[in-house]
């Protein structure tokens, strides 16, 4: 089973983008797959139509039945979302002796999937500290303008300094240059920079910038559910793959 944390520290650069069509992705590739949103701004719930009894914070907190917190959403695709009270989480789990392996201890028993998509905040707060040490591999959405670039740097940093930290191995596997604009300078110039300076990480082919992608949440929709004929479809189709090749 793959877990694989959508993360960069930085908001607004295709986290949540990256995440769900992933998800929708790899399921069309008859993968299971369950997606878990642990923003607190609960992005996932605006993006599906999700039907469960509980949440995330209710399976973590509470002691719900996983059952009672997955949402359905296509033959191979299941969902948890969250909502705001997530963030209360945060304190408790300061007060658990061992946080770090806080979201490992609460999903130990065997899931029956072959893709885990975590889609994380902006943060490095103790719950998603807890993602990555849970996650094995982490995907690292980045927009090609300078900001975003400096965020990439920052981000890859922060997950070299968590593993010497905690003594986790979790693996930086790919770069995504997302809302990526051919006919503007500073975004080549970030994707050039990007190539040239993490070569040893793995830089996906770019996310075009397309309206398709911020139309399709309001359909509750992935991309590929809401409109194939577009770049926005194409290149997250590309990327799918680009992780299967990866297994
Ligand atoms: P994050 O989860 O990192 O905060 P989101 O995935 O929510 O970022 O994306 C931020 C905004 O940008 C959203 O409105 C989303 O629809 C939009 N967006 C993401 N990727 C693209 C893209 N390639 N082209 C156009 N808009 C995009
Ligand atoms: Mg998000």
């Amino acid at each position: 089973m793959r877990k694989i944390a959508i993360f960069n520290q930085k908001g607004g650069v295709g986290k949540t983008t990256t995440a769900v069509n992933l998800a929708a992705g790899l399921s069309r590739n008859n993968k299971r797959v369950l997606l878990i949103d642990l923003d607190p701004q609960g992005d996932i719930s605006a993006c599906h139509s999700t039907n469960a009894q509980y949440n995330l914070y209710h399976f973590l907190m509470e002691g719900a039945e996983l059952n009672e917190c997955i949402s359905k959403l296509g033959k191979n695709l299941d969902i948890i979302h969250c909502d705001h009270k997530l963030a209360d989480a945060e304190h408790q789990i300061a007060k658990e002796p061992n946080s770090i392996s806080f979201l490992s201890g609460r999903f130990s028993s065997k899931l029956n999937y072959d893709y885990i998509i975590l889609d994380c905040p902006p943060s490095l707060r103790l719950l998603n500290k807890s993602a990555l040490f849970y996650a094995n591999e982490v995907i690292v959405p980045t927009s090609t303008d300078i900001l975003g670039y400096y965020s990439l740097e920052k981000t890859v940093k922060r997950i070299v300094e968590f593993n010497k930290a905690t003594g986790c191995e979790v693996l930086a596997s790919s770069v995504l240059p997302t809302m990526f604009d051919s006919r503007n300078k500073v975004c080549n110039e970030t994707l050039f920079k990007m190539r040239k300076e993490f070569t040893p990480l793995l830089v996906a082919e770019p996310i075009r910038v397309n309206s398709k992608l911020k139309e399709a949440p309001k359909s509750k929709m992935s991309i590929f559910s809401y409109d194939k004929k577009f770049s926005g479809a194409d290149d997250y189709w590309k990327f799918v793959k680009l992780v299967l090749e990866n297994e």
